[in-house]
């Protein structure tokens, strides 16, 4: 790697050469060769913190290590083989030195460096410099399938220094993986879909999944509304709809749709098939209202591991509202702009009013910020802190119902655990108890920065969810050195017997791993917030899952053990 910098001739010019450097260059303005052989140069050896032996020795087998404050005449500089160039330039000030590349290092494993996503400049915000050292600058390359993606993604892409590659040389692959790309995937390589995400991603395996928790666990899984499968529910529902109130509505929507096509409303009286294709859901006929509208909840969950799960909340997201009064009048059910919430129906509204930098303006708006949200909640005596906890009850509970399901699919696909991550979209409703309802959980919700509210919210998402799944800064003679292998069931009740003293002993090398990811990556949140594992309700949802696994239960037993196993 060449490092270009210039220099003033006949000054003492202060060079800060990263240890990165492989050649420096001297461009200097001197007008002839025996000026710039007056030149003297003070090279100054910028020492990041690089514990990792392998790469010193590189440095050092390259004869690049200089002492911390080196004084270097051209001879000098010659003999270390770095190349003096005195072709007349341009008169230049600047000091362009764009060689190594800030990135993450793990405070628990040194030599693990992840990529640091800066904050896109349209945020004008700083992302946390903790833990943050120079490397060696390499090419960072992202593979995406079918479509160009949206521009949120792209400009997280590019403010870390990504370029678009058709190649296998990929560090992120952005789409729908062939099963062939899946399983030929490398310990460092990431997707964005887990294999299995269609579990909970289409509506009528969503309420499959949920419906089998809900019998055991009624009360604690009442938070979808009854769903009949009209393949296979419509006898039960049609004597369902047969003895219900007069005024029951329900509402039918096609098992695998999206942005409410196909979706309508129904009574006692529509006339309805054994429509494979379709689904019947109870009603929510009490929502919440604001300024007498409708309105539900997109809500952003990250999963980035089902073994051990780990899930993240965004802290921030979107109220999409209807715009037309809610009315629940016969004459009114078949009113899209009453019923449905969904942005791409509403858009088509007269009503509908577009983002405001305004603030009197955007309050009227057809779309809000989960920030101002809250505050609307505090103007009405509400307890946002409250609504939302029961949202992060729902959102884990759901995750947990999803868990073996994914585990199942992961396990058959990738040789490694590490590999994949999602970003799930949830709607939630809010009835006019303040319960929160689920409705749908989308696989690739939209990102679309369809205003200036989509393009903040969206752009700090991806950034943040970016940089927190961790993608290794990796190094080829790293990865050799790991050895591949499968996961292999361990003896949970052994756990119990782990403590400070003997961990090491009692884990190998894959439980630590997978354990110091789940820590490296809570310093890694951004505007997430994480909510399994956490220390707060490991217990309280443990009971939840339906078969209890070996490193939920070692993190359990961390936390339970006062954190103190690893520095
Ligand atoms: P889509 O995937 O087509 O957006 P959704 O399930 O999200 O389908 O439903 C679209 C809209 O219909 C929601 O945003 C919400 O406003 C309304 N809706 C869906 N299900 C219910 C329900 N059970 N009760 C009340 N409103 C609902």
């Amino acid at each position: 790697m060449q490092k270009r910098v210039q220099i003033e001739s006949r000054k003492v010019q202060t060079v800060y050469a990263p240890l990165a450097t492989s050649s420096l260059t001297i461009h200097s303005r001197a007008t002839s060769q025996s000026q710039s052989q007056n030149n003297t140069i003070k090279v100054i050896q910028k020492q990041p913190k690089i514990r990792n032996r392998s790469l010193i020795t590189r440095h050092i087998k390259q004869k690049q290590i200089f002492s911390q404050t080196d004084t270097c005449t051209n001879k000098v500089l010659t003999e270390r083989n770095l190349e003096i160039d005195c072709s007349l330039m341009e008169p230049s000030t600047t000091t362009s030195i764009q060689q190594s590349q800030l990135v993450w290092q793990s405070p628990y494993r040194p030599h693990v460096y992840t990529i640091y996503f800066p904050y896109p400049q349209m945020l004008q915000q700083t992302r946390s410099q903790q833990f943050l050292v120079e490397q060696i600058k390499k090419p960072l390359y992202y593979k995406l399938q079918g479509q160009v993606p949206f521009k949120c993604i792209l400009s997280a892409f590019e403010a870390a220094g990504f370029e678009r590659s058709d190649e296998e040389n990929w560090l992120i692959y952005w789409g729908i993986a062939s099963k062939e790309t899946l399983k030929e995937m490398k310990k460092y390589q990431k997707t964005n879909h887990f294999p299995g995400c269609w579990s909970v991603g289409r509506k009528d395996n969503l309420w499959i999944h949920l419906s089998k928790v809900k019998r055991k666990f009624p009360t604690e899984y009442y938070f979808i509304p009854n769903t009949y499968l009209l393949q296979y529910d419509f006898e039960r529902f049609e004597g369902i709809r047969e003895s219900a109130p007069k005024k029951t509505l329900w509402i039918k929507k096609p098992v695998a749709s999206a942005r409410g096509n196909g979706i309508k409303l129904i009574n006692k009286k529509t006339k309805l098939t054994a429509d494979k294709r379709y689904l019947v859901m109870d009603y929510i006929s009490n929502p919440h209202l604001i300024n007498n509208f409708k309105y539900d909840l997109r809500v952003y969950v990250l999963i980035t591991s089902i073994d051990p799960l780990r899930v993240y909340m965004y802290k921030d997201g979107l109220v999409r509202f209807a715009t037309q009064e809610y009315s629940l009048k016969s004459s009114d059910i078949k009113k899209r702009f009453i019923h449905l919430t969904n942005f791409s129906v509403n858009k088509q509204s007269p009503n509908f009013i577009a983002n405001n930098q305004d603030m009197e303006q955007q309050v009227k708006a057809s779309k809000w910020s989960h920030k101002e949200y809250k505050q609307q909640l505090i103007a009405q005596g509400i307890n946002h802190k409250i609504l939302f906890k029961s949202i992060q009850d729902v959102v884990l509970k759901t995750c947990i119902a999803a868990e073996p399901l994914l585990l199942d699919r992961n396990g058959k696909t990738s040789e490694h655990k590490n590999n994949y991550f999602e970003l799930f979209g949830f709607d939630i409703l809010i009835d006019e108890t303040l319960k929160p309802w689920l409705l749908e959980v989308n696989v690739s919700p939209s990102l679309n920065s369809a205003s200036e509210l989509d393009a903040q919210i969206k752009t700090q998402l991806i950034s943040d969810m970016l940089h927190l799944i961790g993608i290794e800064y990796y190094y080829k003679k790293a990865f050799r050195i790991q050895i591949k292998k499968r996961l292999f069931e361990r003896n949970i009740n052994e756990i119990q017997s782990i403590n400070s003293r003997n961990f090491r002993q009692k884990v190998n090398q894959t439980d630590l791993d997978v354990m110091i990811q789940s820590l490296e990556e809570q310093l890694r949140l951004g505007q997430f917030k994480c909510l399994y594992p956490n220390k707060q309700n490991l217990f309280e949802y443990e009971q939840y899952f339906e078969y209890p696994r070996f490193h939920n239960k070692l993190i359990q037993k961390y936390f339970e053990d006062g954190s103190n196993w690893i520095i």
